[in-house]
């Protein structure tokens, strides 16, 4: 019998599996399409909260925690698998807004002092600059911060180099297996049922479906918040260098990523629209609009892509990483909204620690599953 089975593919899915796996434990991951191709595979990659400073301690806790993992958890992966995830620090240039009226350029003045007190006091590094010291290619040379420790990933290549290490590391992955029932006897879930009609049974089980676990758990989810929002983000495939770092425009948080290849990313938006993961026509002309005014060399004719994801929405953008209130092997890791693939290393840590009964690096109270 397995000892954990985790339900749902995506980053966390992974990332936890492989994290269990690493500590001997044998595991299945059941995942109702293929692995890796919902939010994780969406997502920018950018690995901190856009502006970090406007979070609460639990989401600072995490995200700080889980990018003090990530050189380690990407070289591990990359020697491991030979897949290249791409992890780098790019750093990131905050803009202001584009008015220039009085009243908000104070109060962008203000916004950078409490940016800047931030970073010194969680040690951050960043110093204001002209943007064009940074990114000549922008459209206007005006004061900014920049963060020259942020780092990105390749969010599809890490992706792949997660499916393929949890299958070398001796895990079972089977897709197409969505999960449609369980059995519970004693507070405890006996197995699972999947559209398929096998049953899986498992000493524990963890549910990562990111957007569609409270759906999964249905009357098991007791007060557990977590709902989709949509994310639709722009591909531009640009002449490689174009533009070397992430710039993140306020207010609104429009932003672009380059790749290295020359591959640039510009979004994204934050839509609840329920489980539609279509992209829209006034979409796709806004984030063009954007990333022209911001890059005059960002044009329609460089387009190469438009796609939507849902992200796991919560409150306060705090994940749930718990145990079950009253199944007493049911655990869940989900619910990291906007920064699911910054916080995927430290979230799979920390519930693995709980399965495993290891002790936890840090205060785990606001990840608890609300009864
Ligand atoms: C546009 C956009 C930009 C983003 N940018 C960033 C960023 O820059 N940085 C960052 O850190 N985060 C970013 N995110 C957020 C991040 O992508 C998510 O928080 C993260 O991917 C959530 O991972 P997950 O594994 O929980 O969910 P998912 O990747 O959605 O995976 C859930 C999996 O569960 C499966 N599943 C669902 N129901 C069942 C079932 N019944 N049975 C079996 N399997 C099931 C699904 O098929 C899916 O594969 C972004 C997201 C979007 C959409």
């Amino acid at each position: 019998m397995n000892d954990v089975i985790v339900i749902g593919g995506g980053i966390a899915g992974l990332a936890t599996a492989l994290e269990l796996l690493r500590q001997g434990a044998h595991v299945t991951i059941l995942e109702r399409n293929r692995c890796g191709e919902e939010s994780s595979w969406a997502g920018g990659g950018i690995l901190s909260p856009l502006l970090p400073w406007d979070y609460s301690d639990p989401v600072t806790q995490l995200t700080q925690w889980s990018n003090c993992l990530y050189p380690g958890f990407i070289q591990a992966l990359h020697t491991e698998t030979g897949i290249d995830p791409e992890f780098h620090a790019s750093g990131m240039l905050v803009l202001p807004g584009f008015s220039n009226h009085p009243e908000e350029v104070a109060r962008q003045d203000a916004r950078h002092r409490i940016a800047e007190t931030w970073c010194a006091r969680h040690d951050l590094a960043t110093r204001m600059v002209h943007s064009h010291e940074i990114a000549p290619a922008l459209a206007l040379d005006e004061p900014a911060l920049w963060l020259p420790e942020v780092c990105q990933v390749r969010n599809p290549r890490l992706l792949q180099a997660l499916v393929l290490a949890v299958e070398m590391n001796g895990g079972t992955i089977i897709e197409h297996a969505e999960i449609t029932s369980w059995k519970i006897a004693q507070e405890r879930i006996q197995s699972v049922a999947t559209s398929r009609g096998e049953e899986y049974a498992a000493a524990s089980y963890i549910v990562t479906a990111g957007a569609w676990s409270r759906q999964l758990l249905h009357e098991y989810a007791l007060k557990l918040d977590i709902w989709p929002v949509r994310g639709q983000i722009l591909l531009f495939k640009a002449q490689p260098g174009l533009l070397a770092t992430i710039v993140l425009q306020e207010p609104d948080n429009f932003y672009l990523i380059p790749r290295r290849d020359g591959y640039i990313l510009a979004g994204s938006t934050v839509e609840e629209v329920a489980f539609d993961k279509h992209t829209t026509v006034p979409v796709r002309k806004e984030l063009l609009e954007k990333a022209h005014r911001l890059v005059p060399a960002l044009t329609e004719e460089m387009l190469a892509g438009h796609w939507a994801g849902l992200r796991p929405g919560s409150p306060g953008n705090i994940p749930v990483i718990d145990s079950h209130p009253f199944v007493t092997n049911l655990y869940l890791n989900s619910g990291h909204y906007r920064y699911g693939v910054t916080m995927a290393p430290g979230s799979a840590r920390l519930v693995s620690n709980m399965i495993l009964n290891k002790p936890q690096p840090l205060d785990v109270t606001p990840y608890r599953w609300p009864a």
